[in-house]
């Protein structure tokens, strides 16, 4: 588990562009957004997948998507979003630590789940923008 890459983001052993963070759950940029505001909504608890973990952990993560997307949504001005969450390596899971997918969608959107690499620094504005909003 020490060696959980997202573990390590939420202890601030590697940085991250942190939207939120409650007692349960955290949520920060995707490194590899499909849109701008593609955000990771995990349990502070480790669990490979979902069901490895609490209930009250899964349901957490559904508790802070359901709070911060309005903020996520009025920051950026997109006006949709997809969810995911990737369970096993058939899936295309990659980080074996539970997380949900927050993927902004805006008017003419392609929709695409192509991988983007934004700088750290539009990262950064983006977490800020979202942040203000929270
Ligand atoms: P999965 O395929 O497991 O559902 O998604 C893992 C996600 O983690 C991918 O979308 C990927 O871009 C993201 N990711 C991988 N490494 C890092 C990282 O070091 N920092 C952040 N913020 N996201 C990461
Ligand atoms: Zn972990």
């Amino acid at each position: 588990m020490n060696d959980c890459l997202f573990c390590k983001i939420i202890k601030g052993e590697i940085p991250c562009h942190k939207v939120y963070e409650d007692n349960l759950t955290f949520a920060f940029l995707d490194i590899g957004p499909v849109s701008k505001g593609h955000t990771l909504i995990v349990p502070k608890q480790h669990a490979d997948i979902m069901q490895a973990g609490s209930l009250d952990d899964a349901l957490a993560i559904m508790t802070t998507t359901y709070q911060i997307a309005p903020a996520i949504l009025k920051a950026l001005g997109a006006t949709g979003y997809n969810l995911g969450m990737n369970h096993g390596e058939d899936a295309g899971q990659d980080v074996f630590h539970t997380h949900l997918h927050f993927m902004p969608r805006y008017e003419g959107d392609a929709r695409t789940f192509i991988k983007q690499k934004p700088s750290q620094e539009e990262l950064a504005q983006v977490a800020q923008l979202i942040r203000q909003e929270l």
